[in-house]
């Protein structure tokens, strides 16, 4: 059986960043203000947002805490790698995709590597960052490139590339968060999937 590629998002989607990083640095430093701060970070995107005005601020406390480190230490969870496992059941090859930053590819990938997942998928495509000027293609043009059946990613921004730029390609927002939530919605209303069991069921359908 040929099976079709399934484009995954790693942050916010099969690992929860945004719970296991910020939410507890906003909780560690305590005060109103930095947590307002972290929370609106969070808003603008992971990892850092170079345009942000307060982005010296969110550098500093990233760089005191070693928050990046700290993503390394976390498990990968259960219901992500059952979900890697059980997409060639459903006629779909898993591909990754990060548009985590080039300095923390390397240690990313690795991360992968230790937790078995590396076993799991076709490829981990780190696709350079976008706020920092990285980007070397758009997620779009990677599923354009790999005639990806199915996207997963909970930026708007991508969402649409993808939609945009690999028409083929079936587009789902993941989750809802304050990014892609409210005012952030994607004009283009692509399909929401709140978890990844609602992802099987999507797939098995
Ligand atoms: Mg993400």
């Amino acid at each position: 059986m040929d099976l079709r590629r399934a484009v995954l998002d790693l942050d916010d989607v099969l690992v929860p960043t945004h719970e296991a990083c910020l939410l507890p640095l906003a909780h560690r430093m305590g005060g109103d203000a930095l947590v307002t701060l972290v929370q609106r970070y969070a808003n603008a995107g992971f990892p850092k947002r170079c345009d942000d005005p307060d982005y010296d601020a969110v550098e500093a406390v990233y760089r005191a805490l070693n928050i990046e480190g700290r993503l390394f230490e976390q498990p990968f969870p259960r219901r992500s790698r059952r979900l890697l496992e059980l997409l060639p059941k459903f006629g779909y090859l898993p591909v990754l995709v990060t548009a985590r930053r080039s300095d923390v590819a390397q240690e990313t990938v690795s991360w992968l590597t230790e937790h078995g997942i590396h076993n799991l998928v076709e490829d981990i495509h780190v696709i350079g960052n976008h706020w920092v000027g990285e980007e070397t293609e758009t997620k779009g043009d990677y599923c354009r490139r790999l005639n990806a059946a199915f996207f997963l990613d909970d930026m708007p921004r991508y969402a649409l590339d993808v939609a945009e730029k690999s028409p083929k390609t079936q587009v789902f927002l993941y989750g809802a968060y304050p990014w892609n939530t409210g005012e952030h919605t994607p004009a283009c209303a692509h399909a929401r999937v709140e978890s990844l069991v609602q992802v099987i069921r999507e797939l098995r359908s």
